[in-house]
């Protein structure tokens, strides 16, 4: 194809809206706006990319540093809505809100009988351990939510010192809503003192830790009181006992119990499909440099940036042409830069856009039947003979 058939604008400085200097690079190198819509030169390299993910190993063609699961695979970047959980040692990852984690059980102990207790003020968490002086491990937290589906009441328990997870919660029960003050008081629960303890029509569900979990301080349904010593089985039991935690930084990891961290991603590829233009965002992270992008063979949409510059005596534009159609039927793509610019502008364009080869086409170097030959990588030009542009391409592409 040709500069000028694509309408590539290429621009100066970096938008000021750029979070992060991929993106940035996509804009000034004409890729995408700034308001992250493709170009025409960007849909040209989406599509290259489609047609890449044809093959198996596509992604492990592109060079990147990928991480993923079965189901979906990641890039990390600052920018990105996703929160994953990722482990630098066995490599474990999730998004954050179905990670799981190794958890610690607190201590085994007898089972204490009940006890009712006098908490007034104390319908959270923190200040019911600061009154009794427990720590919040010894505490239950009750969440209470109603089934979409059929307005079924559900009532939750936690380790007081845990977060719940709702896509795990969701995973178990299907979707959920908060419950209201009319559904929490239907169900016997008291808002603040609610315990899974003699409730009517609920489905109680527990995290896996509970059942480990002794003599917890819980709501007694009754505002301002508690229970001292609930324990699950002897004075309740639940429908469901699963992993309902959300993983934090630090958790230890499921397979191998080394810290997890916690990572802001974009996603690249689920088992259904590609998300391209992510990858597209993912490409110009990883491979750039001050000047511009460094795509790689094969993700660059082409891998040659073909210039000629206007000689005094001969005709360079028809050389290049000439070259241009000889690497073309040979299978190379090439962007044949055609507009009627100073060298030093086609240059710099050619750094901002980065293909994996640019070929300039000079008089100097024609009247000795050479060609200029640059690696987008390298720092040094390559003079080559006109009859072995071809093989010298193939040679550095592969
Ligand atoms: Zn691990």
């Amino acid at each position: 194809m040709k500069y000028r058939d694509l309408n590539i604008q290429t621009q100066r400085e970096a938008p000021n809206n750029a979070r992060t200097e991929g993106f940035a690079f996509l804009v000034r190198a004409g890729y995408l706006t700034r308001e992250n819509t493709p170009t025409q030169l960007g849909g040209v390299t989406l599509n290259h990319l489609r047609n890449l993910s044809s093959e198996s190993s596509f992604l492990s063609q592109l060079s990147l540093p990928t991480m993923g699961n079965d189901s979906e695979s990641f890039f990390p970047i600052a920018s990105g809505p996703i929160e994953v959980a990722h482990c630098p040692n066995c490599k474990y990852t999730e998004r954050l809100e179905l990670a799981r984690f190794v958890k610690t059980p607190w201590p085994k102990e007898d089972e204490l009988p009940l006890e009712k207790i006098l908490t007034p003020d104390s319908h959270t968490i923190e200040a019911l351990a600061n009154l009794l002086g427990v720590p919040k491990e010894k505490t239950a937290k009750a969440l209470m939510y109603t089934r979409v589906s059929d307005n079924r009441f559900i009532f939750v328990v936690l380790r007081g010192d845990m977060q719940l997870s709702e896509a795990k919660l969701k995973l178990q029960v299907g979707d959920v809503r908060a419950a209201t003050a009319e559904e929490v008081e239907r169900s016997g629960a008291a808002a603040g003192y609610a315990s899974p303890i003699r409730l009517k029509d609920a489905m109680i569900v527990v995290d896996d830790l509970i059942p480990q979990s002794q003599n917890l301080v819980a709501g007694a349904n009754e505002t301002g009181y508690h229970l001292k010593n609930t324990n699950h089985g002897r004075d309740y039991s639940a429908e469901i006992v699963q992993d309902l935690i959300q993983a934090k930084a630090g958790d230890a990891c499921i397979n191998c119990g080394n810290p997890l961290s916690v990572l802001s991603t974009i996603s690249l590829a689920t088992r259904k499909d590609y998300d391209f233009q992510n990858m597209l965002l993912a490409l110009a992270e990883t491979h750039h440099d001050g000047k511009g992008l460094t795509l790689p063979h094969p993700s660059a949409p082409f891998d040659v940036y073909l210039m000629q510059v206007p000689g005094k005596e001969m005709d360079t534009r028809a050389k290049a042409e000439e070259i241009y159609n000889n690497l073309q039927n040979a299978g190379i793509s090439v962007l044949f830069d055609d507009r009627e610019e100073r060298a030093g502008v086609k240059f710099n364009d050619a750094d901002l856009i980065g293909f994996p080869i640019r070929i300039t086409v000079g008089e100097k170097g024609l009247k000795e039947g050479m060609v200029e030959l640059k690696p987008r990588k390298e720092k040094e030009n390559q003079l080559v003979p006109l009859e072995k542009i071809l093989e010298k391409t193939i040679s550095i592409l592969n």
